[in-house]
């Protein structure tokens, strides 16, 4: 087998959450790209089939599913569906997320329980219900979004919730690798740095002086280049790669 043959993912049936825009839409184009018959769900029926439809006219077929992952019985129907679908499943990427900009004091109930039930509850839910099937099927490879904000805190605007609940994806990333290696899934997760999506609002003038001057690169990412980290996780080319958070951030947590 040739090095970049370890990257192919040829034959491989994938899940996206939170395909339908930001970087999990890359991050399903590059899977598929990548060879990958993928998988993606949004809330949105629309976006979704809008989404389905630009990778299409790229050539890349995509089965869309709407689900609202913070409901458990919506998550256990997109997995059966995504399931039946692909015929199998080998690659989850746990990627919705939510994040709200507040100082402590000011943070909601609602507001702190939105991003706990969707970035860790939700993400917790999907691993099961995939690692499941990935258990009797033999193996699988899980790959979690992080974030930078799991290892730092931004600013200049706080997000306490936000920071807390990637720490916590962080280290349920560690505790599945460590229970799942037995039965051949590997679990690792990606911490990007500033990309520009809905989520970020990278270009306010405001936030330049820490979003953009504290990188090392000075600069934030595209999606795109958060894509390939993904892919590579998902592979074979990673075969010997578990309980990893991969940090993508320009050099942001270098300080
Ligand atoms: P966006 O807000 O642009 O996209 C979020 C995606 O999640 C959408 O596809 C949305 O679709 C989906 N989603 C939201 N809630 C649910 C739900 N309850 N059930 C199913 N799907 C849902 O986010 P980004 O692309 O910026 O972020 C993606 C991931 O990357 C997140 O985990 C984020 O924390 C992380 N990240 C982002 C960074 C950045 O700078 N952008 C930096 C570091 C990490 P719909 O609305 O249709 O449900």
């Amino acid at each position: 087998m040739t090095v970049l043959a370890r990257f192919s993912l040829k034959g491989k049936k994938a899940l996206v959450t939170g395909g339908n825009r930001g970087l999990g839409k890359a991050f399903a184009v590059a899977l598929a790209e990548a060879g990958a018959m993928v998988a993606i769900c949004g809330r949105d029926a629309e976006r979704n089939a809008s989404a389905v439809g630009e990778a299409a006219a790229q050539g890349l077929e995509m089965v869309p599913l709407t689900a609202d992952i913070t409901d458990d019985g919506q998550v256990d129907q997109m997995t059966r569906r995504a399931i039946e679908a692909l015929g199998g499943l080998d690659i989850l990427v746990n990627n919705a997320g939510a994040c709200f900009h507040n100082e402590s004091w000011n943070v909601t109930d609602p507001e702190w329980s939105t991003v706990f039930d969707l970035n860790v509850r939700a993400l917790w839910k999907c691993s099961l219900a995939a690692g499941r099937h990935m258990a009797e099927a033999g193996g699988g490879s899980v790959v979690n979004i992080g974030s930078m904000s799991g290892l730092i805190v931004n600013r200049p605007q706080w997000q306490p919730a936000y920071n807390a609940s990637k720490a916590a994806v962080h280290h349920l990333t560690k505790s599945l690798a460590a229970e799942w290696a037995p039965v051949g899934i590997r679990v690792n997760a990606v911490a990007p740095g500033y990309v520009k999506t809905d989520m970020a609002p990278v270009d306010r003038p405001e936030l330049r002086r820490y979003w953009i001057e504290d990188v090392p690169q000075q600069r934030y990412a595209l999606p795109e280049e958060i894509a390939p980290s993904v892919v590579f996780l998902a592979s074979d080319a990673a075969s010997f790669i578990t309980g990893s958070i991969l940090v993508v951030d320009g050099g942001y947590t270098v300080f």
